[in-house]
């Protein structure tokens, strides 16, 4: 029977389809001790009582008994640790860089200046203060794209932010903050090159002041629509400021960029048994290779790391990152206890059949897109990182929370993994979907980029199709589009507003 092993160091491995006993375990000279269920773990070698079981290169649990190799681990020969409290957290310094890495290390985008991100698209961004201009935002960029766009072909799309954030909120409430800095931070994305064009309403508590400097809170960028002549001026004059912004971003050219000016994403949505075997592990090889060559590489969602945030606490790369990881946790911790949610995403029994003994293992099969690098910062979710390396952005995992929160963090691509499928996309930059077994991408063919599944079957190791993955990223942040992008898929920009809605 075919194995998947996630890391180099794992004791065991996980089996694709229901193993029966005496089945030999394909690339090793064991036999299956016993009937071993779809998804569930062999060990690979002799586990002594009281052994560490390690999967994806960390120990999940201790073993309560001798388990021999080819048997099966399952949560009653496990011991089931609970996660520690999160003041207890502590820097490990335990991530570590793939060995070799390819050689490719630039990519062709869109340079921002020094110390800047890059963007991997050239887009005119049309933000905004406040949900209720919404309608003619729309109607506006509808009639740019038709009518003035096509004078500028070295501009790729004109995007609207309109977002549900700007009146009726409690706007100086203590987690107000998270929406406001979302919207300040969306509106200057790489993407979209440093050229602002703002349509407020005129009496929203959102002002342009609390989302643009002195220097960008002008005139020629900001367009108040209670200051105009009726519903033609107002048209009149977003079209007319875009004209200006579009002759500047006509002349920005793709240059050759070193990683570290790149800034890339990924969560995953629609999960299946097999996103922790194949699509996430795939990533978290590819996030490791664009992490040593210096890119910034962004994973998120609390809830799903919740459980195992202790593994993410050694990976950390100094005090300072823990103690950010532990503001960031607890706020989460209290923002659910709040309403008496669970933090814990408990293992269902649906999870234990499907293999998972713990909520640790649970916690690591979304973890796994992060790979194993240091994690040299934490920010909170809208926030933007400070330096290069795997970042961890404490956004909900909530798919179209996740996603317009990474983007107000900078990230130009972002990767999706997801087992059961999904269609979702962001309009400001490239969406590469990766499903996790061959039978979803039948299914959907023309709207994965990738198929993780090679990996279940063997076809190719997580080491090969990561390899290939980095490729692809780099090709996508240069102009390769994905099939959201061909199809013009994209889900609205919900900002994260835990405030009171007033
Ligand atoms: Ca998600």
């Amino acid at each position: 029977m075919r194995v998947v092993k996630i890391a180099e160091q794992d004791n065991v491995a996980v089996v694709v389809a229901p193993t029966p006993g005496g089945e030999p375990i394909e690339g090793t000279d064991l036999h299956a001790l016993c009937d071993i269920p779809q998804g569930h773990k062999v060990a690979l070698v002799d586990i002594r009582k009281g052994d560490p079981v390690i999967r994806y290169g960390v120990v999940l649990g201790y073993a309560l008994e001798d388990i021999p190799a080819g048997g099966w681990i399952n949560e009653h020969n496990i011991e089931l640790p609970s996660s520690p409290e999160v003041k207890d957290l502590v820097a490990g310094f335990k991530g570590r860089f793939p060995e070799s890495v390819p050689e490719r290390k630039t990519w062709m985008g869109y340079d921002n200046g020094p110390d800047l991100p890059a963007g991997s698209r050239n887009m005119l961004g049309i933000i905004t203060s406040v949900q209720c201009v919404a309608g003619v935002v729309r109607n506006a960029a509808e009639k740019i794209r038709r009518e003035i766009l096509p004078k500028y072909p070295n501009v790729d799309d004109v995007v609207e932010i309109v977002h549900p954030y700007g009146c009726g909120v409690a706007i100086k409430a203590d987690d107000a903050d998270i929406p406001i800095r979302s919207v300040r931070n969306v509106s200057h994305h790489p993407n979209f090159g440093g050229q602002i064009l703002a349509v407020g309403l005129g009496c929203e508590k959102l002002t342009m002041d609390m989302i643009l400097s002195p220097e960008e809170n002008i005139p020629e960028n900001v367009i108040i629509l209670q200051e105009c002549q009726g519903y033609g001026d107002m048209i009149d004059r977003i079209c007319e400021a875009a004209q200006r912004k579009l002759e500047i971003l006509n002349k920005r050219k793709r240059v050759e960029l070193p990683l570290s000016k790149l800034r890339v994403g990924a969560q995953c949505g629609g999960s299946d048994a097999f996103s922790g075997i194949s699509a996430n592990p795939t990533i978290g090889y590819a996030f490791d290779l664009l992490a040593a060559g210096g890119a910034t590489v962004m994973f998120s969602e609390v809830t799903e790391v919740r459980d195992g945030v202790h593994l993410l606490a050694e990976r950390c790369s100094d005090e300072k990152v823990v103690e950010k990881l532990k503001k960031e946790i607890s706020w989460y911790d209290e923002y659910l206890a709040r309403q008496h949610v669970d933090r814990s995403a408990n293992p269902a029994p649906g999870n234990k059949k499907g293999g998972l003994s713990n909520i640790v293992e649970k916690a690591m099969g979304s973890i796994a897109k992060s790979g194993h690098s240091p994690i040299v910062e934490v920010i909170g979710p809208g926030e933007t990182p400070s330096c290069q390396g795997m970042v961890f952005a404490a956004t909900p995992a909530s798919d179209i929370v996740c996603g317009p929160s990474q983007l107000a963090s900078g990230i130009v691509m972002q990767l999706f993994s997801t087992g059961r499928g999904t269609p979702y996309g962001l309009k400001a930059i490239p969406v590469y979907k990766i499903c996790t077994q061959h039978s979803m991408k039948k299914q959907w063919p023309d709207l994965f980029d990738l198929d993780a599944g090679y990996v279940v079957t063997g076809e190719k190791s997580i080491a090969e199709l990561g390899t290939e993955l980095y490729g692809h990223i780099l090709d996508v942040v240069s102009g390769e589009r994905t099939f959201a992008e061909k199809y013009g898929l994209y889900n609205d920009i919900i900002v994260f507003n835990p405030a009171p809605i007033t």
